[in-house]
């Protein structure tokens, strides 16, 4: 493999990010974690944010978690920044960051991957990553219909040019972004075209994993407005969208769920709205319902219910569920995908109830 041709493309066709204007372990780690499964046009504003508000993780570790699931709010995934905040705890115990590979590793959220990108990117380390991307190179380089995740760590780490391995590791996977595409390969282009089997057959490599079927499941939201103010609920700290605010609701009847998570009657309800978001383990429908009820909300299934004023809930720690949900409903909320067949099958969603 071509490596110093890999690196003199990557040295002048390189994206202009944020993170690599200005490189520093923190800011290493802030962007990877925040890149995984995200698209990093999706990351920027992201970065910023966090950067103006999270200088160091010192800064990070004195500012509760909800604070950083709230910046947090629709970029998904909020393991990551749970870890985040840990992960700044830790380093702030520590008094800055490790300097090899197992020290990296012992920090919360921080797997081979990520210790190798802030090891080698940030660090100086000579340590190799694989993400898609890098899978994709050498699979195709090598014609390997089913590369296993050792071979390429092995693959990456044989052909690692000690002492540069940041701008290395970043064009495999800058390569993988912009020419090793997936689908359209552009190999006229590949710094790595002369040594590469797979020109001219590139997209039969790596073979197309089977699709997972992912299950499909009912839920209910409800949405009791008193005031300016309407009813949410934060989940608990540990699970799915651990932390987050939302909506009340959840699987089963709209009564059920009422009454056995904040041990609410039902007086009035109304169908609003459907709202379809798709988890990697599930796909949800939910059945958004207008209600009255009787009793005052105790947070019997969450942390926290209170009714909450709607010119705030823009601010708070959401998921894009629940941005989704409540944005639905006609709360002032940017949703961030598209969501909504609204008040179009109220009477099939009534029946439901
Ligand atoms: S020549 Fe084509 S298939 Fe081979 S690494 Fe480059 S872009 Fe990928």
């Amino acid at each position: 493999m071509d490596v110093p041709a890999l690196l003199r493309w990557y040295r002048a066709n390189r994206r202009d990010l944020p993170w690599r204007r200005e490189v520093s372990p923190w800011r290493t780690l802030v962007s990877e974690l925040m890149c995984q499964q995200t698209r990093i046009d999706t990351v920027l504003p992201y970065f910023d944010r966090f950067m103006a508000e999270f200088p160091s993780p010192e800064r990070m570790a004195a500012a509760p978690v909800e604070r950083v699931l709230e910046l947090w709010s629709g970029l998904g995934y909020y393991s990551r920044a749970r870890n985040l905040h840990a992960a700044a705890v830790a380093l702030s115990r520590l008094g800055g960051f490790p300097r090899d590979e197992q020290g990296l590793r012992s920090l919360p959220g921080v797997g081979p991957y990520t210790a190798g990108a802030v090891g080698a990117i940030a660090l100086g380390l000579d340590l190799p990553v694989v993400d898609g991307n890098v899978e994709r190179v050498f699979a195709r380089y090598y014609t390997v219909e089913r590369p296993t995740r050792a071979w390429i760590w092995t693959e990456a780490a044989r052909h690692l040019p000690r002492g540069e391995a940041g701008d290395y590791d970043q064009a495999l996977m800058e390569l993988g972004a912009l020419v090793c595409t997936p689908r359209s390969p552009r190999c006229l282009l590949c710094p790595l075209r002369a040594g590469c089997k797979g020109t001219g057959e590139a997209e039969r490599f790596p073979a197309a994993k089977a699709r997972k079927v992912v299950p499909r499941a009912t839920a209910i939201a409800a949405v009791w407005r008193r005031g300016g103010a309407v009813l949410l609920a934060r989940r608990p700290g540990t699970g799915l969208l651990g932390g987050l605010w939302e909506l009340p609701g959840g699987e089963g009847s709209l009564d059920e769920v009422l009454a056995s998570r904040l041990g609410l009657r039902v007086l009035r309800a109304d169908a609003v709205a459907t709202v379809s978001h798709t988890f990697t383990h599930l796909h949800l429908e939910t059945t958004v319902f207008s209600v009255d009820c009787a009793g005052e909300p105790e947070a019997r299934h969450y942390d926290e219910v209170r009714f909450v004023e709607e010119s705030t809930i823009e601010g708070m720690a959401l998921s894009n569920l629940a941005r989704k949900t409540l944005a639905a409903a006609g709360l002032p909320v940017k949703a961030s995908g598209r969501a909504l067949a609204r008040d179009t099958h109220a009477k099939e969603l009534a029946a439901r109830r």
